[in-house]
Order: structure tokens, then C-alpha cells, then sequence
């Protein structure tokens, strides 16, 4: 038994085999270092980044002490955005398999109150939410957190960047003193540091070494001495034909023009800016987090909090303007102990930028030049699976398993040509290999799913 099995921590033998099943074999250095004091009860500030495995830490965390009997509110994780605020309450739910009837409600903006407000009747025992949406529900009463155990704050520092303070001091305010909190900040600014002597006792610090994530991650730079960054992106994917890969710009108007001319050149590409409705969003993170999409041209705004697992490569199209912001980008790719590249693409006016950043790391790297394109022929790449949504979802009960059995029912298509199924709400969506897209389609219009016909269509 090593000293990073999960084995060696105070955790129920069921907990113990939901991992095994989730397939989290060794605990990441965040969780190795956090987990002991964190189920002893200890308070704890865990400087991580995204990708690190800090949620499972701190869901572990909170699920350890967790009374299923009891209807208090026991834990609340607040966190930046939506999106992260869903990640996390998947994860924890994820990880509370073997706690039947644990009851995990998301509070964040920009769904409807009401609904919100409903399920708060029914009770719950982890809230995950945006301190916006979660200081509503409080300030009208709708929400009690005066039992509650475990407070997580969630990349603190981007709460307090998008001015959550306020927020946050008046969230806290209302639980009381004996609680647990645990803080998670990718970086470590004076405002946090004197918002954990405020509100933490004795905390245990840890620090996720840069290493952990840079050791399996190649970091290249390329300097542009004339030729186009667009020239440069198309020659890095042509050759390197990487199976996924994150192009960060630092405007729309980049992201946009970057995306039109990959996908007229036949690239399996999508852009992710700030401008897409959330709908348009969602579906552009899930079809690439399906497999149906390779590539996906990103601005930071439109990136923050997405979970993708084993990114195989991140272009800096432009550096980025700070530190932060390119080690931020940088971690997504070689996550949980896979490899990646992140190549960034610098032209003389970057020298500046580049400077500081080369200060910051423990083993600066000479930027190179951008090696001549091959004369080989290169092709796209083009993804395997495509996308179908379903008009139906959890709503009309339906579950992944319904749709496996519709798809493979006839010998028409078999079980390794489905692949990731999604089913949210209202709607669900499956991935299915290209060639067999078109037939799943009429399958699933034609076929009922629990006694009910429901519309599909490839997106
Ligand atoms: P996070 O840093 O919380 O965004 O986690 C990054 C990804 O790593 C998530 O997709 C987790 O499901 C996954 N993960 C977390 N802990 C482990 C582990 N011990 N082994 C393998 N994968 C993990």
C-alpha cells in the first residue's frame, strides 16, 4: 500500500468502492495533502488549481461527516459560476453513491428562484451555489444554515475577482462559528490571505506544487517572426493532429476569426465566447466533452470552471496578460495524470509579457522558433462520434439506460459504436459514431422510450 492510496485515509469501506468503481486509483498530491486534515476536522486553505482533483478533496471531506437523517442544511460549497457550481454538485453526487438519499441542490444564477425555492421545501443536505443566487434565497429566508458543518469556498480568488465580497462576508455571517471551512484558490493574493485569518481557525495550509501539474505537462514557445498566428495554429494541428485541444485567444473578435477560418478549412472546431447563450454554450462543452467536437476556440471568460478530462493539447494563440490567467490555461491539459502539450505562440511585442512570466518559473524555457511546415499531407482530424439530443429527460424519467436499449435493441447498431450519454432535465443527448448517426436518429423517433415517442435530431 503506498501513501497515496485512499486506503490509508478514514474513509467507510463503501466510500472506498464508489472509487474504485469512479476508477480514482491513487489520490492526487492536493487530495493526499489535504484529505488527513481535512476528515480530522481541521480547517484547510488548498492552493490548487482546476484539474488538481481539489473537489473530490473536499467532496470526500464533507461526505465523511455527512447525517443522512438529519434534514439540515450540512454543507455549502459556493463557487464562482454556474458551471463550476454544476461540476462540483455532479462530483459530489458522483462520489455520495454508496450514501444513498443524500440530497445535493444547486442554487446559482440564471436558473428560475422558483424552481429553486420548491426544492428547498423538499430539504437538502449540500448546497452548491453562486453567492449571488445563495445570499437571495438566504436574505428571503428561504435557506437556514445555522447547523451547518462544512463551508467550502471554491477558486476563492476568482470570487472575490468578480467582486463576490459583499456576498460572501453576509453568506458567512449567517453560519455559525464551530462550522469546518475549507478554501481552495488557485492563487494566494492579499485579500485572501486576510480573508482566511478572518474566518479560519488554525488553518492547515497546502500548496500543490506547480510541478505536480508542469512534471507531465510539456510546455513549448514558439516565437512568430512574420508568418500568421493562424498559419502557425493550422501547421501545429495539421502535424501534431492532437485527439482534443483548447485554442485560448484573449478577445471574441480573435476567437471568432480564428474558428471561422478552422472550420473552413475542414477542422472538427467550435468557438466558446462570452456572447453564446448559455443553451449554445452547454451544448458546445458537451459535444466536446462527448468526443463529437476536436477542437475549441476559447476566450479565458468563456473557459473558466469547465471540467474536461485528459486534454491532449492547449495552444496559447495570443500569450496571455497575466501569470495567472497562462498558468490557469496552461493546467487544463495533462490533467490527473495524463500527459499534454501547451504550446504559446509569441511575437516580439510579447517580449514584456514573456518576461514575467519566464521569472515565475522554476525552470524557464528559451522560446524557439516555429519549425518549417512539413511537405507531408496532413489532414484534419476529423471526430469519430457526432451528437444527437433527444427532446426528453430526467422530466419524463428517462435514463441513459433507456436509450443504450433503443439504440442496440436491433443488431443495427452495437453497444461500442454509442458513446457518452448526457441526460439533463428536459433533454438528453448521446454520442454516436458518425456512420451510424443518421440510423440512431430514425431509431430513436421511430422506436418509444418509457411508452412515449420523443423527437431527436443530430446536432
Ligand atoms: P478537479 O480538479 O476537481 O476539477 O478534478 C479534475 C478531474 O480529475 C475530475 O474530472 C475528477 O473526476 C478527476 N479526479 C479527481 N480525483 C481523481 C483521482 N484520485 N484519480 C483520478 N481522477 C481523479
Amino acid at each position: 500500500m503506498s501513501a497515496t492510496d485512499f486506503s490509508t485515509l478514514s474513509l467507510s469501506s463503501e466510500q472506498l468502492d464508489t472509487l474504485k468503481t469512479l476508477n480514482y486509483e491513487q489520490m492526487t498530491p492536493v487530495q493526499a495533502q489535504s484529505l488527513p486534515a481535512m476528515l480530522a476536522g481541521q480547517d484547510v486553505i488548498a492552493q490548487a488549481q482546476t484539474g488538481s482533483g481539489k473537489t473530490a478533496a473536499f467532496a470526500l471531506a464533507l461526505l465523511a461527516k455527512l447525517d443522512v437523517t438529519s434534514f439540515d442544511i450540512q454543507s455549502l460549497v459556493l463557487c464562482p459560476t454556474r458551471e463550476l457550481a454544476e461540476q462540483v454538485a455532479e462530483e459530489i453526487r458522483r462520489l455520495a453513491r454508496s450514501q444513498p438519499n443524500i440530497k445535493v441542490l444547486t442554487l446559482c444564477g440564471g436558473a428560475p428562484a422558483k424552481v429553486q425555492t420548491l426544492s428547498l421545501q423538499h430539504g437538502a443536505h449540500i448546497i452548491v451555489g453562486t453567492p449571488g443566487r445563495v445570499l437571495d434565497h438566504l436574505t428571503n429566508q428561504r435557506v437556514d444554515f445555522s447547523n451547518l458543518q462544512t463551508l467550502v469556498l471554491d477558486e476563492a480568488d476568482r470570487m472575490l475577482d468578480m467582486g463576490f465580497q459583499d456576498e460572501l462576508d453576509k453568506i458567512i455571517e449567517a453560519t455559525p462559528e464551530t462550522r469546518q471551512t475549507l478554501l481552495f484558490s488557485a492563487t494566494f493574493p492579499a485579500q485572501i490571505a486576510s480573508m482566511t485569518k478572518a474566518l479560519m481557525k488554525e488553518p492547515e495550509h497546502v500548496v500543490v506544487e506547480e510541478t505536480s501539474i508542469e512534471a507531465h505537462i510539456e510546455q513549448v514557445f514558439y516565437q512568430l517572426n512574420g508568418g500568421s498566428r493562424e498559419d502557425a495554429v493550422i501547421q501545429l494541428l495539421l502535424e501534431r493532429q492532437p485527439k482534443n485541444a483548447i485554442l485560448f485567444c484573449n478577445t471574441k473578435r480573435e476567437t471568432h476569426a480564428l474558428f471561422t477560418m478552422l472550420n473552413n478549412y475542414g477542422f472538427s472546431v467550435q468557438a466558446l465566447h462570452g456572447d453564446l447563450e448559455q443553451k449554445d454554450r452547454e451544448q458546445t462543452l458537451l459535444q466536446f466533452n462527448n468526443q463529437s467536437v476536436r477542437i475549441l476556440v476559447a476566450t479565458d471568460v468563456a473557459a473558466r470552471g469547465l471540467d474536461i478530462k485528459a486534454l491532449d493539447m492547449v495552444i496559447n494563440v495570443s500569450l496571455a496578460h497575466d501569470t495567472d490567467t497562462h498558468v490557469h490555461r496552461v493546467g487544463r491539459t495533462g490533467r490527473a495524470g495524463e500527459s499534454g502539450v501547451a504550446i504559446t505562440l509569441l511575437t516580439p511585442a510579447d517580449d514584456y509579457k514573456f518576461a514575467l512570466l519566464q521569472d515565475t518559473m522554476q525552470t524557464p524555457v528559451e522560446p524557439q522558433k516555429l519549425p518549417e511546415a512539413s511537405s507531408e499531407d496532413h489532414v484534419p482530424l476529423q471526430s469519430e462520434m457526432s451528437t444527437i439530443q433527444i427532446m426528453g429527460g430526467k422530466k419524463d424519467k428517462l435514463r441513459p439506460g433507456d436509450i443504450v436499449g433503443a439504440l442496440t435493441k436491433s443488431d443495427a447498431i452495437d453497444f461500442d459504436s454509442v458513446g457518452k450519454i448526457t441526460v439533463q432535465a428536459r433533454a438528453s443527448y448521446v454520442a454516436i459514431k458518425k456512420d451510424k448517426a443518421k440510423q440512431a436518429v430514425s431509431l430513436l423517433m421511430n422506436d418509444k422510450l418509457k411508452g412515449r415517442r420523443f423527437k431527436a435530431r443530430l446536432l
